[in-house]
C-alpha cells in the first residue's frame, strides 16, 4: 500500500465540512452512479459526491470541444490539444504541489492504491514519489513538445512516424497525474476550490483521449466510476472504435 493511499484514507469524513457550507450539505446525498457494480466508498473516494462531481468551471460540452471539425487535419488537431492539455494540467499540478510531497506521497498511487511506475530510458520501471513522478512526467512531456521533429510548428512539416505512440504516452502520464490528484489529494483540491477545474480538465482529457484512441480502456477503467458520472454516456463500442479508426486511420502520414 502506497503512502498516497494512506494519506488519502487517513483524512476523516469530517474534513469535508471544512470546504464550506455548500459542500457540507451534500455529504448525505447519494451518488448518481449508473454502474452496476457495488457503490464505491465515498469516504475513500470523496470526488464521487454529487456536490463535487457536478462542479465545473462552466457549462462545457466536451463532446463538441473534442470532435474534429470538418476540414481540420487530425494530427494537427491532436497536437494542438496535447499542448493545451499539458499546459493546463501542468499549471494545476504546480498550483497543488504543496500538497504532494515526498512525505505525503513516498510512492505515487492511483485508484485503489495502485502504484504508478516511471519507465526510464532503458525501459526500467522505477517506483518513485508523487512529486518525483510528476516532475519526470512534466519534464518528459515538455521536452517532446519542444522537439520540432515530434511537434513541428512550421506549416507543412510532417509529423514523424511514431507520433501517435508518443502522444499516447503523454496522455497516459497526464491521466496518471490527474488520477493521483483525485485519489490522494481530492480533499485538498476541494478545500482550495480547484475541483471544478480538475473535473473539467479530467472530463475533457478522457473524452478526447477516447475519441482519438490515445487512452487505453485498461488505463481509464480504474477511474470509470468517476468518468461515468462526469461524462455519462456509454463507452465507445468496439465496432464504433474500429469504424472510426477505419474512417480516419492514424497510419496516414502519422
Ligand atoms: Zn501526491
Amino acid at each position: 500500500m502506497g503512502g498516497c493511499q494512506s494519506h488519502g484514507s487517513s483524512a476523516k469524513e469530517g474534513d469535508v465540512s471544512e470546504t464550506g457550507e455548500e459542500l457540507s450539505a451534500i455529504t448525505e446525498e447519494k451518488v448518481k452512479n449508473n454502474n452496476t457494480q457495488a457503490a464505491p466508498s465515498l469516504e475513500e473516494r470523496p470526488y464521487l459526491m454529487q456536490g463535487y462531481v457536478s462542479a465545473r468551471i462552466a457549462e462545457i460540452d466536451v463532446d463538441m470541444l473534442t470532435a474534429l471539425p470538418v476540414g481540420f487535419d487530425k494530427a494537427e488537431w491532436v497536437a494542438s490539444h496535447t499542448v493545451a492539455f499539458f499546459k493546463h494540467i501542468n499549471l494545476l499540478s504546480s498550483a497543488l504541489s504543496d500538497f504532494c510531497t515526498s512525505g505525503t506521497c513516498p510512492t505515487i498511487t492511483g485508484p485503489d492504491g495502485m502504484t504508478y511506475y516511471w519507465t526510464d530510458e532503458q525501459g526500467k520501471k522505477l517506483k518513485c514519489s508523487g512529486p518525483l513522478y510528476t516532475d519526470y512526467a512534466m519534464s518528459y512531456i515538455q521536452e517532446l513538445l519542444s522537439d520540432e521533429d515530434v511537434f513541428p510548428t512550421k506549416a507543412g512539416s510532417p509529423f514523424p512516424n511514431g507520433f501517435v505512440f508518443l502522444v499516447q504516452r503523454i496522455f497516459l502520464y497526464l491521466f496518471h497525474t490527474l488520477a493521483h490528484l483525485y485519489w490522494a489529494h481530492f480533499r485538498d483540491v476541494a478545500r482550495v476550490g480547484m475541483h471544478p477545474h480538475l473535473n473539467t480538465l479530467f472530463a475533457h482529457l478522457v473524452t478526447f483521449g477516447r475519441e482519438f484512441q490515445l487512452l487505453e480502456p485498461s488505463d481509464t477503467t480504474p477511474m470509470e466510476d468517476l468518468i461515468a458520472v462526469l461524462h455519462p454516456r456509454p463507452a465507445p463500442a468496439a465496432t464504433d472504435r474500429a469504424g472510426t479508426a477505419t474512417d480516419t486511420p492514424w497510419e496516414e502520414g502519422v
